[in-house]
């Protein structure tokens, strides 16, 4: 148990104002936001939608092109990675083999008086560990003596899925705070400090002013799913208070349905829109063998959609419907498995902190063994990067998870589709008589890094958001120059004099050398501060201004955004300034 006493609410940046920006400044907006939105579902605006490609090219160039950036693996070898693009729709049969069909559901519980669904493990509760723990004595020993773990009983229980989010609704539910002034016998504001990882959860302590009933702490854990598949009539509703309204966990699946074919019904031409982009890798995996050069250990890399109907999406682009994955399935013998977990494990880790998520918001996290997905128990491991959004702190959530997947994949393709996927490796197996290795068939293990293109946005977006009072913004985003989505802009002083026929053609120059990399801003309209306020939201990185002296002088003022330093620079170098500042 951790003491974490520096967790305070104003340490942590408010979701509130960085969805607001977001939108204001053409981000993300709401789906179909004019006819109400749609929930699960969020459009990427101009600076969002170049964000996002940044992120994505970031992506396949240091993956795809690079073979991870140029390293070498734990075999001395460069590492080998072919791009592949597969199909969101594909023959149904494919996610039976990959137990999507029959495993991929999620528990829900339904609310019998209020009629509303949550999943079961994002149901919180909230208990007084000081009092309010098993009655008596007698009570706990019971349950200890039937082999049960200690169980909270919470008075009160909250719909989240992460602890920050049942901080914050404690700090914006009037409701909800009234409720626990009740439990705490006091008008507050109380003194507390945080203890992190408390059975799964956190503890939080309390000073309670003198005069009151004796109390010391309460703990916010998710309700067990033994408390919900047993005594779930004794869970208090998250929407009434009150117990004895929520069912019995049900399983629900997740995948998206749909129909094939004009003529088509339900039942017979169902199939599913992919709820990852992995399956498309395993399934391509003998054509990408049969008709490339490359050999095991080797990697196919795939960005694309995916769809779950995820029964509650929240936290915005966090948990959504529709969202853009990053896979990459490496191919390796058995034997290497852990060392080729652990080298992507690493370089994954590292790729994310060269983006600017390098603080300690960034964590690599290793799962314990009762975390593991069945197929992983096998394998060499299995961990997460994780970061602290705001709605996740003091917690984290997951960006990307780096799995062992072992055979398991290829081994229920091979079997539900009658296709031979092991492969036969000539550099492996005992030496023949002519000192040649005889060969070794086998299935190979896959290592998987699977990343959130949507997650990796708006932890960027998190990252950068970063408030300054002295600007006039009062914001400004501190964007990598290589994601920021607009790399510089060129303003003429004013809209006259003749400026913008120097700054126009400059900025068309900036376009023509930059403009693939993410866009040049030209903007000659309203004054000179709200422009570099705007550029300060905005997160562009570098502003080039022409003024009165230019027209003489032919130089620029070069602004910089995080120092809001200005220097005059020679209007014939600003390209190389540019390309210098930008790291090419
Ligand atoms: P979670 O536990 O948060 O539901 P997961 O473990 O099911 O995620 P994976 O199946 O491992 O996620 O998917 C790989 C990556 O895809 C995740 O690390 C995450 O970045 C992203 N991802 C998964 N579900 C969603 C979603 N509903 N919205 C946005 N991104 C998602």
């Amino acid at each position: 148990m951790t003491a974490n006493a520096e967790h305070t609410e104003s340490s942590v940046k408010s979701m509130d104002d960085i969805m607001s920006l977001c939108k204001r400044r053409g981000f993300i907006y709401p789906a179909s936001e004019i006819y109400g939105g749609v929930n699960g579902f969020w459009d990427y605006g101009p600076l969002g939608a170049q964000l996002k490609k940044n992120l994505r090219d970031a992506w396949w160039t240091d993956v795809v092109m690079k073979g991870c950036d140029g390293q070498l693996g734990p075999n001395g070898k460069p590492v080998e990675i072919v791009p592949l693009d597969s199909s969101i729709i594909q023959n149904p049969k494919v996610w039976e083999a990959s137990g999507h069909v029959g495993g991929f559901n999620d528990p829900m519980v339904d609310d019998k008086e209020t009629k509303q669904r949550f999943r079961a493990d994002h149901l919180f509760g909230i208990t007084l560990i000081a009092n309010d723990l098993y009655k008596d004595k007698e009570e706990f020993d019971k349950a200890l003596a039937a082999g049960m773990e200690i169980r909270f009983r919470p008075f009160m229980t909250i719909v989240a899925s992460t602890i920050g989010e049942v901080l914050s609704e404690i700090q914006k539910n009037k409701d909800v705070r009234k409720q626990f002034r009740k439990k705490l016998n006091g008008e507050g504001p109380f003194n507390f400090q945080v203890y992190d990882n408390v059975a799964g959860g956190i503890a939080i302590s309390f000073e309670i002013p003198e005069g009151n009933e004796p109390f010391s702490a309460i703990a916010i854990n998710p309700v067990s799913s033994w408390m919900l598949e047993n005594e779930s009539e004794k869970v208090p509703s998250p929407f009434t208070g009150k117990a004895g309204s929520l069912t019995k966990p049900r399983a629900f699946n997740l995948m998206f349905k749909t129909v094939l074919g004009a003529t088509g019904n339900m039942e017979d031409n169902a199939a599913y829109l992919r709820p990852e982009t992995a399956q498309g890798i395993f399934i391509n995996f003998k054509n990408v063998i049969d008709t490339t050069r490359v050999s095991v250990p080797f990697g196919i890399a795939q960005t694309g959609k995916a769809f779950r109907n995820e029964v509650t999406p929240r936290n915005f682009t966090f948990r959504s419907r529709e969202f853009e994955q990053m896979e990459i399935e490496f191919f390796c013998h058995p034997d290497e498995a852990k060392d080729w977990y652990v080298f992507w494990r690493d370089w994954r880790m590292s790729w994310w902190q060269s983006l600017g998520l390098e603080g300690e918001n960034l964590i690599l996290r290793e799962h314990d063994s009762d975390e593991l997905a069945h197929y992983a128990k096998e394998g060499a491991g299995t961990s997460d990067i994780e970061y602290k959004f705001p709605f996740t702190a003091p917690g984290f959530g997951e960006l990307e998870g780096i799995a062992d997947r072992t055979n398991f994949d290829l081994t229920q393709h091979a079997e539900h589709s009658k296709s031979k996927l092991d492969y036969f490796d000539n550099t492996r197996g005992e030496l023949a008589k002519n000192g040649q290795p005889k060969g070794e068939r086998y299935l190979p293990h896959v290592i998987e890094p699977s990343a959130g293109l949507d997650r990796g946005v708006l932890a960027l977006l998190c990252e950068a958001y970063t408030p300054d009072p002295d600007r006039a913004s009062g914001v400004y985003m501190k964007f990598h120059p290589r994601i920021a989505p607009i790399k510089a802009a060129v303003f003429p002083l004013v809209k006259k004099d003749g400026m913008p026929e120097v700054a126009a053609p400059l900025a068309a120059e900036l376009r023509k050398r930059f403009g693939h990399l993410g866009t040049i801003e030209y903007d000659e309209k309203q004054s000179i501060g709200k422009r570099y306020a705007r550029m300060d939201e905005a997160g562009c990185p570098f502003c080039f201004t022409i003024d009165g002296d230019s027209l003489t002088d032919n130089t620029v003022t070069a602004r910089n955004r995080d120092t809001l330093e200005q220097e005059r620079i020679a209007i014939d170098k600003v390209g190389d300034y540019l390309a210098q500042k930008l790291g090419l």
